[in-house]
């Protein structure tokens, strides 16, 4: 029996309590949008309205809506083989094929993975391994994480307290007291200050502070996402590769937007050339059509914990979860078999010129960046003399709910401090042809 659409929204207003979104609104209004298909780059809702995904929903149905090869894969495992745990020394075949894959995905010796269900678990579960790598060889002291502002990392204990976005940071007041956030922007890039060293220098100098015996890993998004879509300025990576090899601190990549082909490359590191000691990864490794994540790691941290003579008291239900691993598999040979990271490299021009074209025709659109299909704009009411719109405009979501009236998906940022930015990463697979379309809307 098919429920009627006025009674699913008033279940959801009622029942559920929705992720990163205002409680009071939704118990009030209900849910903005129920979907219900998806098909290439676009996405239909229960009342058959279309809309253009210009973010790939979370940035991560990478290779678009309604693909039924990852559908069949899914299919195929589960009526096979639905789930299996890895504890105890079981294991299972996309698991193990998975894991040589990505070990050819990833850069340098990143050849070992640790399964995990998605973005934040990855994150928690680099600190927890980074931390363990450290106390195997003896520095038990090691255990401080440092992450950058604006990085978003996720929602998990440690995950949150990684994350220097204040509303998530703060959230409910938990975290792990190991963790703190460096006073390092890259957005001092728009403040002049073009140094890369300069940037590193305030990782530089809280592990100096703290002292690098207590220091276990720096974490970082090689561009940032949800902190408002900003690119590392030139040889920031890299000066911070070179300044965890001096500190023997474990340097540690939140590629969990940026993998696979998000910005043209298998991972955002790639870019600038640098090998971290670990990866973390999720949403893009199954387009979003399962939950799988994980952290890859160097043979040095695998061969370290590999002399642990114990259980490693570490681990998830879904770790290696053999249907999630299955799409997982047949996403990457996706990606491979259509060249869809050739197609990244092509639109990315695509999209740059649409964001030039919108920054010179629209007053207040400012600051366009970009890299693959991984795009951000700032709005501010007087670009040329650098003045935003005051607090409490909403300039950015005011703009996404206008889109949204065309038919459009994008993501706002509105922080406090008046920056009004808005991210755009629609799906791999997309065509020029759709790529105009959200520019002109
Ligand atoms: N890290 C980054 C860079 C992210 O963008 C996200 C989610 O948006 C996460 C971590 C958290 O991932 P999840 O929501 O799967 O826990």
């Amino acid at each position: 029996m098919q429920t009627s659409i006025s009674k699913l929204q008033e279940i959801d207003r009622k029942h559920i309590l929705h992720p990163t979104t205002v409680p009071s609104v939704n118990a009030q209004e209900g849910p903005k949008i129920i979907f219900s298909r998806g098909e290439g780059v676009r996405v239909r809702d229960i009342n058959e309205k279309n809309y253009i995904d210009g973010v790939s929903m979370l940035w991560n149905v990478n290779v678009g809506h309604g693909n039924e090869e990852l559908a069949s894969a899914a299919y195929e495992q589960m009526t096979a083989f639905a789930y299996g745990s890895q504890f105890y020394g079981f294991s299972n075949e996309p698991a193990i094929k998975l894991a040589e894959k990505l070990g050819e995905w990833a850069p340098g010796d990143l050849n070992n993975v640790f399964y995990t269900s998605g973005g934040s678990e990855s994150n928690d579960t680099a600190f927890k391994l980074a931390r363990f790598y450290w106390q195997k060889k003896g520095f038990t002291n090691k255990k401080i994480i440092i992450s950058l502002t604006r990085g978003y990392h996720g929602v998990t204990v440690g995950a949150q307290r990684a994350t220097g976005i204040e509303a998530f940071r703060d959230f409910s007041g938990s975290g792990d007291p190991n963790i703190y956030n460096a006073k390092a922007h890259l957005t001092n890039a728009e403040k002049g200050d073009t140094s890369d060293q300069n940037y590193a220098s305030s990782v530089r100098s809280m592990i100096e502070e703290l002292g690098s015996e207590q220091v276990a890993a720096v974490i970082l998004e090689p561009i940032q996402g949800a902190g408002g879509v900003h690119m590392p300025p030139d040889g920031y990576l890299e000066a911070i590769r070179q300044l965890c090899d001096e500190k023997s601190v474990l340097m540690i990549s939140d590629e969990i937007i940026c993998g696979f082909g998000r910005t043209g490359k298998n991972f955002g590191v790639d870019h600038w050339g640098v090998i971290p000691d670990m990866i973390c990864f999720a949403k893009g490794i199954t387009s979003g059509y399962f939950p799988l994540g994980g952290v890859l790691m160097s043979d040095a941290i695998k061969s370290t914990i590999d002399q642990h003579e114990d259980v490693l008291a570490h681990g998830f239900t879904y770790s290696g979860h053999p249907s999630a691993c299955a799409v997982g598999l047949k996403n990457l040979e996706i990606l491979e078999r259509e060249n869809i990271l050739e197609n990244v490299i092509s639109m990315e021009k695509v999209l740059t010129d649409g964001l030039k074209y919108l920054e010179n025709k629209h007053k207040y659109v400012t600051k366009i960046r970009n890299k693959g299909l991984l795009a951000g704009f700032e709005l501010m009411k007087d670009p040329e003399n650098g003045i935003p719109f005051e607090s409490p405009i909403q300039a950015s979501s005011k703009l996404v709910e206008k889109c949204l009236s065309h038919h459009l998906i994008i993501r706002p940022f509105d922080f406090e401090e008046g920056m009004n930015i808005i991210a755009i990463a629609p799906p791999l697979i997309i065509n020029e042809k759709e790529i105009n379309e959200i520019i002109d809307i």
